[in-house]
């Protein structure tokens, strides 16, 4: 089949970034994403957490959504959010719909690049599948208790994926207005697996597999220290894992910069204020 019209027009406000947060990251992980890639894609950026924090909506205003999920890492509070999430985007009217983690650096020129490849119109579901394999989940539906079985990928939360609007609004009957969280339970799966079961399993759609999105379940050290900026999300390993993180060089060393967003960021946007200096020759 025809590759689907690109949109050689797409603009950074036609894509929602929905980034999911919880309220004791907001100081250790947040306030990074603010100071790098956030501040150079504001109006695409959105804010999900599950506390009050006035600090961060002074900053982030009407970008700042407080879910009122409750702030603990349960299937449950991971689908309240996702399905806040996606309601809002919906109620927004733009065309692209992605969706990362407070860990994630997203490269918002590269995120655009990618997605005005394809059209916001057809099915479009982008991401990294966490298994090489797909998930067989068991599926309870409603009355008898009949148990089925349905096998389908799903682009892991952890390293960021997209589904276009046409996509979205298909999603609509098991995802909108909480029914997202009815449908999880259907499968007993966490808010990314149950993303791929509604367009797998329920849709008869496909994840488009790409290699451009990152999660720390991968080993970051070893992508290629020249085609890190190509990447479209990156992550890090965290207090647990903290060898686990991309491989550049640039103006902060470890010790400054132990994620190495600090130094991605100032990769891409050189002219950032708190960057070094560039060296005169
Ligand atoms: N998170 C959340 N509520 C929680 C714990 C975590 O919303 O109670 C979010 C967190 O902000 C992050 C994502 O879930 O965006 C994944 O959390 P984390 O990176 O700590 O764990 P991982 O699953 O990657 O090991
Ligand atoms: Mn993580």
């Amino acid at each position: 089949p025809a590759r689907p019209a690109a949109s050689p027009l797409l603009r950074p406000d036609d894509v929602f970034i929905a980034v999911k947060t919880t309220r004791k990251n907001h100081g250790p992980r947040l306030g990074l994403l603010l100071r790098t890639w956030i501040s150079r894609a504001r109006r695409q950026t959105f804010i999900f957490t599950d506390g009050d924090d006035p600090e961060l909506q002074l900053q982030g205003g009407s970008h700042v959504v407080n879910t009122n999920c409750s702030a603990v890492h349960t299937r449950q509070a991971l689908c309240c959010k996702m399905s806040v999430e996606y309601d809002k985007f919906i109620e927004s009217g733009r065309k692209w719909f992605c969706h990362v983690d407070d860990d994630n650096y997203v490269n918002s020129e590269g995120l655009l690049q990618l997605l005005a490849t394809f059209s916001p119109s057809q099915d479009v579901y982008l991401g990294r599948p966490s298994l090489d394999h797909p998930i067989e989940a068991t599926e309870r539906v409603q009355e008898g208790g009949t148990v089925t079985t349905v096998k389908f990928w799903f682009a892991t939360g952890g390293a960021g994926f997209c589904l276009s609007r046409g996509l979205a609004l298909k999603m609509s009957p098991w995802a909108s207005l909480g029914s997202f969280m009815s449908t999880a339970e259907r499968v007993r799966l966490p808010d990314d697996c149950t993303v791929g079961y509604i367009v797998e399993g329920l849709l008869g759609a496909r994840l488009l597999h790409s290699s451009l999105f990152h999660s720390h379940l991968e080993n970051l050290q070893r992508l290629p220290p020249n085609s890190v900026l190509q990447q479209v999300t990156l992550s890090y390993g965290g207090p647990e894992n903290p060898q686990n993180v991309v491989n550049v060089a640039g103006g902060f060393s470890r010790e400054q910069d132990p994620t190495r967003f600090k130094s991605i960021h100032c990769l891409l946007y050189p002219d950032t204020d708190w960057c070094p200096a560039r060296k005169q020759d």
